[in-house]
């Protein structure tokens, strides 16, 4: 079926030319001796403005043409004397591919809720809210293919299948076949993260990353959380910890300017609709140096704020959301990392620092979502990380392999994660992660 998209048209320098456009009815309205459609392809967030008249060949299918219907139009493209758009299409004909019965069509005018919406997942993307979220979802995974790719790393798949637990907490979900034989040989899981993975592929290719989808079996019943989420996880040979900052912070920046550069007009229409400065706080963002505090000081900041945490701020207890919203908003005003955490609250894998009390890992943190990053410097040394991984009580054997990386040219490396969502959250608004993601799987719930 030719027909040119609405974004193109909408695009065009100057009016003129026969086309045919096709899309869903988001409106119509009907008079005797004319009638307008307001049509989404999808393309963009603008709408073609379509206007009927009695010659229009079909014009009496006007009558079965609603809100939510599929139509095909051809017509000749012209300047709109109206306000509010540039061109408008004067139809010469009008084909109905869908009809939608109004009395049924469940997304109507009138502004539903969030929770609604989410029962309708198969139809939500026809909102104009919805679709201008997966379309920053769709610009922010390319921007994050276009920094890694622009930097030379190297895209590299993890497996979704795994028989270890990269966290040595068990939030996993089990994979099991029917029967009673383990499928695998042995008990096997969803990944909650890739790096342990990624880790043994940087150190051959240098720098990589993984871009997939991970699984939590955490009970998380919040905004922030899915139990299946998409995770960018960077890891770079020959990388400390500060060069792992860097990173982090560039890699932030590099995505507010792709999106602003390439997807302005939905960073636009979120602001407008859910978060007022939207813009101007992305360009902040990119313009100021990142806040970096350690964890020391950022619980002693914590201890002295005066606050009425819920939970202890104490020197060996960990940061939570509440802490990260007090430091990033309040104390900060921006973007901010925490680095240098205490050993005994962080996995196995993060570098000994040489108090013997911390580990080399850094949390980022944005002003309204708490952690977007979690990552570290990993530990390079045989006999140090054998030492942790015995201490935690995990399975030596079950990590041989990860333990010969050690043995056989280790050098000092270092990666992070970044929950997709989260960022876009951050980007467009929303309050809650169940909205950016198209079919949301939490504790409760995987509909469709
Ligand atoms: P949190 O403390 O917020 O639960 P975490 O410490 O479990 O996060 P990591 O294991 O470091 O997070 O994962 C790296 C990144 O993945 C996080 O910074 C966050 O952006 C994202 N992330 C983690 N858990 C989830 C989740 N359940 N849903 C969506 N994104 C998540
Ligand atoms: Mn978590």
């Amino acid at each position: 079926m030719k027909r040119e998209k609405i974004k193109d048209i909408l695009g065009r320098q100057v009016a003129g030319g026969g086309l045919t456009a096709a899309g869903w009815v988001r409106s119509a309205r009907l008079s005797p001796n004319v009638a307008f459609i307001d049509l989404t392809d999808g393309s963009t967030a603008g709408g073609l403005q379509i206007v009927l008249s009695p010659e229009t060949k079909n014009f009496e299918l006007m009558e079965r043409v609603h809100t939510g219907c599929s139509v095909l139009v051809e017509g000749e493209l012209v300047d709109s004397p109206g306000k509010g758009q540039k061109y408008e299409l004067q139809a010469t004909s009008l084909a109905l591919l869908g009809e939608a019965d109004p009395e049924q069509y469940p997304i109507q005018k009138k502004k539903h809720t969030m929770e609604f919406l989410r029962t309708k997942a198969h139809l939500r993307v026809r909102t104009n809210t919805f679709a201008a979220v997966f379309r920053l979802r769709s610009h922010l995974s390319q921007g994050i293919h276009h920094f890694f790719r622009n930097r030379g790393f190297f895209y590299v798949h993890a497996p979704l299948i795994t028989t270890s637990d990269c966290e040595g907490a068990g939030q996993m979900f089990q994979v099991k076949a029917p029967g009673e034989q383990e499928f695998f040989g042995k008990p096997a899981w969803l990944t909650v993260s890739g790096q342990l993975e990624a880790e043994l592929l940087a150190l051959g290719l240098g720098e990589v990353y993984t871009f997939g989808p991970t699984f939590r079996a955490e009970n998380s019943n919040t905004p922030r959380h899915l139990s299946e989420f998409w995770m960018v996880e960077p890891e770079m040979a020959f990388y400390e910890l500060s060069d792992n900052m860097d990173l982090a912070e560039e890699f932030i920046k590099s995505l507010l300017s792709y999106m602003l550069n390439n997807d302005l007009e939905d960073l636009e229409f979120m602001q407008r609709w859910y978060r007022k400065g939207l813009l101007e706080q992305l360009e902040k963002i990119i313009e100021r140096p990142f806040e970096r505090l350690s964890y020391t000081e950022a619980t002693k900041q914590l201890s002295a704020s005066g606050k009425n945490f819920e939970f202890p701020t104490e020197w060996g207890n960990d940061i939570q959301t509440e802490h990260e919203r007090y430091l990033s908003e309040e104390k900060v005003g921006g973007p901010v990392i925490i680095h240098d955490y205490p050993a005994k609250i962080k996995p196995f894998y993060m570098r000994l620092g040489d108090d013997g009390q911390t580990v080399g890992a850094m949390d980022v943190l944005l002003p309204g979502i708490g952690e977007i990053i979690g990552g570290s410097q990993r530990e390079e040394r045989y006999d140090v990380l054998l030492a942790r991984i015995r201490k935690q009580g995990l399975d030596e054997a079950a990590y041989q392999w990860f333990l010969d990386t050690r043995r056989f040219g280790t050098v000092p490396h270092s990666g992070f994660g970044l929950g997709l969502e989260r960022m876009l959250l951050f980007l467009s608004g929303m309050a809650n992660i169940r909205d950016v993601i198209p079919f949301p799987r939490t504790p409760g719930n995987a509909e469709f």
